[in-house]
């Protein structure tokens, strides 16, 4: 069971001309401010999109603030080179990109004693073939999402479970297999492609920026009025574990 992520070497092994992660537009970087006591609710995750970076926080009961910060870069940058920015100079570009925000970006930035280095991010286009013989894959190695969806973990405990169902129910392991890919493929994809989408309004251009900013509360409150909520697919998925899986 290929169980490795989005390096996967087992999808490698299923298809050597699997496609490989796809670079989303954007780097990551988080941190921990320390005494920052902003006055928020504990627990509430704020998401915010900056003028120029895109920009996340949640607050710690003790006043901490947990952070992270998705610098926009329209060429995949290479890992080393992040790696070997110095700490000093990050900080700075980061302060940088938050300058005309009001949001608590710089407070956080400024109250972090060690912030990450700058990390690449991917999603996987479509895998065609997730399995072979008796070797499957599950999680990223056959779908990873974009960070944007806050789903990639959810799929992937999703699948265990569907996985496990199938297995159960079914002797020969490659029609358990095929069971598992047709109940899980569809509702993956399109999860993909939704990560793809939260994730565009994080590196528009300054045109882009002018049209989003004007349009997103509108459309917004558009999409959440009353009890509505177009993404409640994503969130209210079950799967009955006592069902019988069947091709
Ligand atoms: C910045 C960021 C934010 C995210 N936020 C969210 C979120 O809010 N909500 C959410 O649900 N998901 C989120 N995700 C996605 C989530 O982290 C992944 O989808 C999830 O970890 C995938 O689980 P996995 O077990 O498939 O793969 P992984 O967690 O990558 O685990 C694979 C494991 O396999 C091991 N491995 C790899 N190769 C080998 C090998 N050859 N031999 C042995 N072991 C090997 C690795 O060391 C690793 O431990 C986020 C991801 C990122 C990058």
């Amino acid at each position: 069971m290929g169980a490795d992520g989005i390096r996967s070497v087992v999808r490698t092994l299923i298809d050597p001309t699997a496609p490989r992660p796809r670079y989303v537009g954007f780097l990551n970087t988080a941190g921990y401010a320390r005494g920052l006591n902003l006055g928020i609710e504990p627990g509430v995750n704020h998401l915010v999109f900056g003028k120029r970076c895109f920009f996340g926080y949640v607050g710690h009961p003790n006043g901490d603030v947990w952070w992270f910060a998705n610098p926009p870069r329209r060429e995949e940058p290479d890992p080393a080179e992040l790696a070997a920015v110095p700490a000093d100079v990050w900080r700075a570009q980061l302060r940088e990109l938050f300058r005309d925000d009001d949001v608590p970006a710089l407070a956080a930035i400024d109250n972090t004693e060690q912030i990450t280095t700058g990390w690449v991010t991917y999603d996987m286009p479509s895998v065609p073939a997730w399995h072979r013989g008796r070797t499957v894959l599950v999680g990223d190695a056959a779908h990873a999402v974009s960070p944007s969806a806050g789903q990639g973990a959810s799929l992937a405990i999703e699948d265990a479970v569907v996985l496990g169902r199938a297995l159960r129910d079914q002797s020969d392991p490659a029609a358990a297999f095929g069971t598992f890919e047709a109940a899980r493929r569809p509702r993956v994809e399109q999860i993909v492609t939704q990560g793809r989408r939260n994730g565009s309004g994080k590196t528009a251009g300054p045109i882009g920026r002018v049209l989003r900013d004007a349009t997103m509360p509108l459309a917004m409150k558009a999409m959440f009025r009353g009890d509505r909520d177009p993404f409640r697919w994503i969130w209210d998925h079950r799967t009955d574990w006592d069902e019988t899986a069947t091709t």
